[in-house]
């Protein structure tokens, strides 16, 4: 298939693996941020074909993983309403909240509905005028744009049965909070060149200056990645830190500026907490105070909720790199994509996930 048989090309591989051993002389660890790199390098055993010492680590970038559970409580509670209907992205359905889960909810005669994008939400609100229809707004930057474009149409026809629980987070602050933290091993990232197919590659050289770290905006199949890696391990070698663009066929410097225009007329950037990771600042989006009719969390004056992680769940340390998810305890045999007990385990970009999928946890069990 055009476009993407030529970064599957095995012989190809081969050669950037050769190059990429021929070039290291030391050990280095890099982190890839987005859970679909994670997937694509299990897929493919790409961690497995490195030089000894060439370690990758896996990074916060699965918004299923890092959506708190608070706000999958509250997602819960608001569906679980006779007025309500709530619409979500299919796989936050198995999300564990505290107690439950929007599966159980829906069982229990919730009406959740599955949408494949916010603008379906929009057209159940005018389906719909008795009943509010609730959007769970989740994701990185990728998904924000279209998101922002459901509440700004909805504000637009002025539908007053239309809402948002929101829960966007942002890469850079994130990359930031792991350099400054003291447990931190990462020395060089593959940025997610889907994030960066919207917002460009601009945000990140503050980061590369601040912490001499290198960079590379990286795409998603085999040979993206170890492209990625030859272009990190190249700098790291020479001593070098600084932003490079991998994924050239996808994303410019300024990135999709009307997409950019959008997000910023409809959010502005707050404090947000991560699953797992805990708050950081100035590394979400909420509805700007025009949009407050939209915001499911003013509209139905939803208490703040502060909930507590199964103790035995060590997504924290997963999301930020430290540890490896057979490292958990319960990997692969108290936690599996039937059962999960943590959120790593249950999205399709979770790396708990993509280890058990492709047999990694004969490691543990
Ligand atoms: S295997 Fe399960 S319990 Fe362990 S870190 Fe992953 S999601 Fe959490």
């Amino acid at each position: 298939m055009k476009y993407l048989d030529e970064y599957r090309d095995e012989r190809l591989a081969h050669a950037v693996v050769a190059e990429i051993a021929r070039q290291t002389t030391r050990p280095w660890v890099l982190m890839e941020i987005c859970g679909g790199q994670t997937h694509t390098i299990m897929r493919y055993g790409l961690d497995e074909l490195l030089p000894r010492g060439l370690e990758l680590v896996h990074g916060p970038g699965c918004p299923v993983c890092v959506t708190p559970l608070e706000t999958i409580d509250k997602a819960i509670a608001l569906a679980l309403r006779p007025d309500v209907i709530l619409v979500s992205y299919g796989d936050m359905l198995r999300v564990p909240g505290s107690r439950s889960d929007l599966f159980r909810a829906k069982a229990q005669g919730a009406d959740v509905r599955v949408a494949y994008s916010p603008t379906e939400a929009v057209k159940i609100a005018r389906a719909n005028p008795a009943r509010n229809v609730v959007f769970l707004a989740i994701g990185f930057e990728t998904t924000a744009p279209a998101n922002a474009m459901a509440a700004w149409q909805a504000r637009r026809e002025g539908l007053k049965n239309f809402s948002m629980l929101v829960s966007h987070v942002l890469v850079p602050p994130a990359i930031r909070a792991l350099m400054v933290s003291g447990a931190n091993r990462v020395q060089g990232f593959i940025a997610p060149g889907h994030v960066c197919t919207v917002m460009g590659c601009s945000e990140y050289d503050s980061l590369v200056r601040d912490f001499r770290v290198p960079i590379v905006v990286g795409g998603f199949e085999p040979l993206d990645l170890l492209e990625s890696v030859l272009m990190l391990v190249r700098q790291l070698e020479a001593g070098e830190a600084r932003l490079e663009n991998q994924y050239v066929r996808s994303v410019s410097y300024a990135g999709n500026v009307p997409a950019q225009r959008i997000m910023q007329e409809v959010f502005e950037v707050a404090d947000q907490k991560w699953r797992g990771i805990g708050m950081i600042p100035l590394s979400g989006l909420r509805l700007r105070d025009e949009y407050a009719a939209y915001d499911a969390n003013r509209t139905f004056d939803l208490e703040e909720l502060t909930v507590e992680e199964p103790a035995e769940c060590i997504s924290a340390q997963v999301l930020q790199g430290l540890k490896k998810p057979t490292d958990c305890p319960v990997f692969g045999m108290r936690c599996t994509p039937e059962n999960p007990l943590g959120a790593p385990m249950v999205s399709s970009e979770g790396a708990c996930a993509a280890y058990y999928h492709y047999r990694r946890h004969a490691v543990a069990s």
